[in-house]
């Protein structure tokens, strides 16, 4: 026992300040840790396995927990200690690193104290774990320990000496939640850089679909079909943006459809103005029979008029004018039942008394000029005028009702 007792050699604090110090912790050392373990030093004699064989300042906590640790270097021992620490003050410790003092004061009392409680705990905690250890001397020999890894902390080049200050500092320039930036940290290979880049990522990807959703919705599109889509775009193109790819999936697949919907619904609505309905209506109305002929365009309401009089050249007709159901063809008035009919219902309504005498010219040639003279006789030329105007007016915009075409003024 006690020749195994002097295998051990004490270490000894290079600085005073180092002095009675726990060389796991920095706290104050009370204890004693034999490094390998002293229970254990037969074992290290007899297998050779590598041992320090140092006695080491600790304190009372570090010196406990050390109890369960079997490792013989110092080295060893150093990081089961402080896994060991964060562990037990895993709590505080996760207090200290989201909040700060100050964030409390809206807090009822009680759970004010317990989160002030915890933020110094923690306070204590980390520093415990940060602590470095100290240069020694062993029998007279200067020894380095290096064995608690200076951590360097950065935000994307900013350096910090606390996690606590990278943390606050990463989560206000980088709008991350400190509590998830934490776990992402851990998540990332302790580093910031990337914790960053990860919740920026999956930031853009929730944006993404939100506006996809939004998209969708206001498109009456499948939201997946779009979500997916965008993303096909962002790949396949990398200047674009979200907004762009939408734009494109618009231009694509939405405007066409409308567009579509559109004539559809407007079809044979096209509308016409008045007076060239009428123009139309009086060329082929003009003439014998079947002379003339004119076509509206339920598309773009254009009127093409067609006669052996009229040069084609000026006038160019569509080639498929007699094929297509685009165009229809606007009524003569004999198609409209506006010619003898039109002068008995005048007749009848203002010359009653002629109505026999009428009759007589319509059964022989040239009688549209002889009901002329006669209206004449009885000054009622004018009116007659009125009277076809508004009668023709009235059956052409039945005609157009009929036939779908909207008649504007
Ligand atoms: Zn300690």
């Amino acid at each position: 026992m006690s020749k195994n007792r002097d295998l051990y050699r004490r270490i000894m604090a290079m600085e005073s300040r180092h002095f009675n110090m726990c060389f796991y912790c920095g706290c104050i050392a009370t204890e004693y840790d034999f490094v390998p373990p002293f229970k254990l030093t037969d074992f290290y004699i007899r297998t050779g396995e590598e041992a320090d064989f140092y006695e080491v300042p600790a304190c009372n906590e570090c010196h406990t927990i050390l109890k369960e640790d079997k490792s013989g270097l110092l080295g060893q021992r150093v990081d089961f200690v402080k896994s060991k620490l964060a562990k037990k003050y895993e709590k505080a410790l996760r207090v200290y690193h989201l909040w700060h003092h100050d964030e409390l004061e809206s807090f009822d009392h009680n759970f004010q104290k317990s989160l002030n409680a915890g933020i110094e705990l923690g306070t204590e905690t980390y520093e415990r774990i940060k602590f470095r250890g100290f240069e020694f001397e062993v029998d007279g020999q200067k020894r380095h320990s290096n064995f608690v890894e200076e951590v360097k902390l950065t935000v994307f080049g900013e350096p910090f000496d606390h996690f606590r200050d990278a943390l606050d500092y990463a989560s206000k320039s980088y709008r991350v939640p400190k509590a998830k930036l934490k776990d992402l940290f851990a998540k990332h290979q302790n580093s910031f850089d990337k914790a960053i880049t990860a919740f920026q990522k999956e930031f853009e990807e929730k944006q993404l679909e939100k506006k996809c959703r939004e998209f969708a919705k206001a498109h009456k599109q499948n939201p997946n079909f779009v979500i997916r889509t965008v993303k096909l775009f962002l790949k396949m193109e990398e200047s674009f943006t979200v907004e762009k790819a939408l734009e494109k999936i618009y231009n694509t697949y939405i405007a066409p459809e409308a567009q579509i919907q559109q004539t559809l619904t407007k079809g044979n609505s096209m509308t016409v103005k008045y007076s060239d309905l009428e123009s139309a209506f009086d060329f082929v109305s003009f003439g014998s029979y079947s002379d003339n002929e004119a076509y509206l365009s339920i598309k773009t309401g254009k009127i093409y008029w067609v006669s052996d009089n009229i040069d084609e050249e000026d006038e160019p007709l569509p080639d498929d004018l007699y094929q297509s159901d685009e165009y229809i063809q606007i009524p003569n008035k004999h198609d409209l039942d506006l010619g003898k009919k039109l002068v008995f219902d005048f007749v009848h309504q203002f010359l009653a008394s002629d109505f026999e005498t009428v009759s007589q010219y319509f059964r022989k040639q040239g009688a549209y000029g002889r009901f002329k003279l006669l209206l004449e006789r009885r000054e009622k030329l004018d009116e007659w005028y009125k009277f076809e105007e508004q009668e023709n007016k009235k059956t052409l915009l039945e005609w157009a009702k009929e036939s779908g075409v909207t008649v504007t003024e």
